[in-house]
């Protein structure tokens, strides 16, 4: 059996990145991947501004406690023309470009103000309270290089620095389908021995999260015409051909002859749990993952396996998932051999980071990435693991906002 650490070695051998690209709006951008390196345009702050609403100084006017003359006031979104003079302040307000002359701002707080005249009991340094232009970034300084991802917290900078289209990459198109005798889509009503697809809304949902384009070619039978055919489709069109069902061991091998026929294919045995069967191949110019059929399975491959190659596929630098320790609640029973993912719920308990596995661990049981928001490591050679034990968890890619609801 292959370890998941060599098989996610060998996948990263067979993959290398996209290498076209296309200019998007930054409007559109979210989620996509940047080509090549950004340099921002422009100085940000454009100009000194102050950081604080309060009072504009004069550099012989830092330290004193005596009365100024307030002679003027600068707003965001103005330019105050004259220069301050020793003895005046000027009104300003945060955001507002500083007078020529003035060495810092003192902030409305620490000022007594009298009709015109203000007094303070503040010691400033020359600089304070304020921006200086460039302070967040200088122009031809580097805002994103290639194989960022784009966040919102990303775009926001590209916006304030007035950038209104990247070059990304161009979306890795991935297509889908399943397989299996008894799938149907939900929809219709179940036939006898019928289930719905699970599988390939699971994927559509989980890849979407990617700069992808996704390709649905639905459930098929498991009928060689009808995989074959599919297949060839899937094989023109896509960067990646991901299908579930049909792999395990006693499976008819439709998919994987089909592939094999049009393509290559290699069928790992993976130290996994749930997942251990993984078809990798390609078709035409497409990589080929056949996942196994088992939801949960599919799910867990789909994370360790597809997810990664296509972050690699975007041209992403490779990561390895954050890893925390956390203090198991409950117990693992655990056969050594393969690694295991157990689906879990980590919390703070007591200040404490805890974690509790989400019941039978099933490879069918969806009801495990019930309110999960972590998967707990099992080392390969870890046997049955007692409550208190420390445990690794590495989160699931979620939005349940975890954090912010407390
Ligand atoms: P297989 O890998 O085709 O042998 O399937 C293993 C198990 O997963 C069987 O119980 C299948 O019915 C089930 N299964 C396969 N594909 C799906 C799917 N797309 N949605 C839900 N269950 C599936
Ligand atoms: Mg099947």
């Amino acid at each position: 059996m292959l370890n998941v650490d060599d098989a996610l070695r060998k996948l990263g051998d067979l993959t290398s990145p996209v290498l076209d690209t296309e200019v998007i709006p930054l409007t559109e951008s979210k989620g996509r991947v940047v080509a090549s390196a950004i340099d921002a345009p422009m100085d940000l702050p454009p100009f000194d501004a102050s950081a604080m609403d309060g009072y504009a100084l004069h550099a012989n006017d830092l330290n004193q406690d005596r009365e100024l003359d307030v002679v003027g006031e600068s707003r965001a979104g103005y330019v105050y023309q004259d220069p301050l003079a020793p003895g005046t302040a000027i009104r300003i307000f945060t955001g507002a470009p500083i007078p020529r002359g003035t060495a810092a701002v003192v902030i409305q707080e620490d000022v007594e103000r009298n009709g015109d005249q203000i007094r303070f009991r503040a010691s400033l340094e020359i600089g304070e309270n304020i921006r200086s232009r460039g302070h967040d970034i200088a122009k031809t300084q580097l805002l994103a290089k290639g194989g960022d991802r784009l966040d919102a917290y990303k775009i926001s900078w590209l916006a304030a620095c007035g950038v209104t289209n990247v070059t990304a990459v161009r979306r890795i198109r991935v297509a889908l389908f399943s397989t299996g005798d008894e799938l149907i889509d939900p929809g219709t009503p179940l036939g006898p021995g019928q289930i719905y697809d699970a599988n390939r809304t699971a994927l559509r949902e989980l890849v979407s999260e990617r700069p992808v384009e996704v390709l649905d070619l639905g459930a098929l039978p498991d009928d060689p015409q009808a995989i074959n055919r599919t297949l060839e489709t899937a094989a023109e069109a896509a960067d990646v051909v991901v299908t579930s069902g049909g792999v395990s061991v006693g499976d008819a091998d439709y998919v994987k002859d089909a592939v094999a026929r049009i393509g290559s294919l290699d069928f790992w045995k993976i130290a996994l749990k749930p997942g251990k069967p993984l078809a990798v191949g390609r078709v035409g110019k497409a990589l080929f993952f056949g996942l196994p059929g088992n939801p949960v399975s599919t799910i867990i491959t789909y994370l360790l396996f597809v997810a990664p190659t296509i972050d690699r596929l975007c041209g992403m630098p490779d990561t390895t998932p954050y890893r925390l320790s956390a203090i198991l609640q409950g117990t693992i029973e655990h056969h050594q051999g393969r690694r295991e993912y157990v689906r879990g719920i980590f919390g703070m308990n007591d200040d404490r980071v805890t974690v509790s596995p989400t019941g039978d661990q099933s490879s069918n049981r969806l009801a495990t990435f019930a309110n999960a928001n972590c998967l707990i490591v099992v080392p390969e050679q870890t046997g049955d693991i007692k409550p208190g034990s420390i445990v690794d968890i590495v989160l699931l890619p979620t939005d349940r906002s975890h954090i912010w609801t407390g």
